[in-house]
């Protein structure tokens, strides 16, 4: 069982497991909502992640809604409707975040050089074409 909170400490979450699976997004949602080029996911079903502390807003800017904090604004994790629940690995204790791959990288802002799969959408795990870019 691992506790993450919010910047402020009003949302506090318990998360039960092992995440399905850990990845960076390169997608426009998160690009805008996170004001980055791309933010760490760790992935879990949703009934792993739980809200323990606090009365996160499910606030949505285009695409997926997202539980943030009222007081503070963290966005603690995205509820895409696929029965799973994005955590903001930002939130994870230092080293809890092993990313395998990269999703969503035909949105990509510039390409990341590593040795993961880099997938144009998703993998086909996740229900995606498989589909990586060439870089
Ligand atoms: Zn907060
Ligand atoms: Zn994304």
């Amino acid at each position: 069982m691992t506790t993450i909170q919010c910047q402020c400490g009003d949302v506090k979450v318990e998360l039960s497991g092992d995440p399905v699976a850990q990845f960076y997004c390169h997608c426009r949602d998160c690009q805008r909502v996170h004001g980055a080029g791309y933010i760490p996911v760790s992935m879990y079903r949703a009934d792993q992640v739980k809200v323990v502390d606090g009365d996160p807003s499910l606030w949505k800017l285009r695409v997926t809604p997202r539980a943030t904090c009222r007081a503070c604004g963290t966005r603690v994790f995205a509820e895409p409707p696929i029965g799973m629940r994005g955590v903001n690995a930002l939130l994870l204790p230092d080293g809890a975040f092993k990313a395998q791959f990269h999703v969503q990288c035909s949105e990509a802002h510039l390409p990341i050089r590593d040795d993961l799969p880099h997938f144009k959408g998703y993998p086909a795990s996740f229900g995606g074409a498989d589909d990586t870019v060439d870089w």
